[in-house]
């Protein structure tokens, strides 16, 4: 049970999204579901440029909550993605701390 525990692993969160929407969301399918995660990119967007630190805690929730149902839509979880992609260092050059060449 997640509710009340300020800490939550993405396992945990994926879980709970996919407990509260799964149902939805694959009638929903991929293509429906991306353009929600969009329309919350927006929202982050406009947070960004003129929100208070409150609606960018909630636009980051909103698109990382999408993002998770996006990745249950399409049998991906996160938790392995990332530590496949980062867990060993930067993708780029492979250090723990990124020495890539920044492109002008
Ligand atoms: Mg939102
Ligand atoms: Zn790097």
């Amino acid at each position: 049970m997640v509710r009340g525990n300020m800490s939550m692993t993405f396992d945990e969160f994926q879980e709970l999204i996919e407990k509260m929407y799964s149902r939805k969301d694959r009638e929903r399918g991929s293509a429906a579901t991306f353009l929600w995660l969009c329309e919350e990119v927006g929202e982050l967007a406009a947070a960004l440029r003129e929100g208070t630190h409150e609606d960018l805690e909630a636009e980051f929730a909103d698109v990382l909550a999408w993002l998770a149902t996006l990745a249950n839509v399409e049998g991906v979880n996160l938790s392995e993605a990332l530590h496949k992609k980062y867990g060993a260092g930067c993708p780029g050059c492979g250090g723990m701390v990124c020495t890539c060449e920044e492109k002008p």
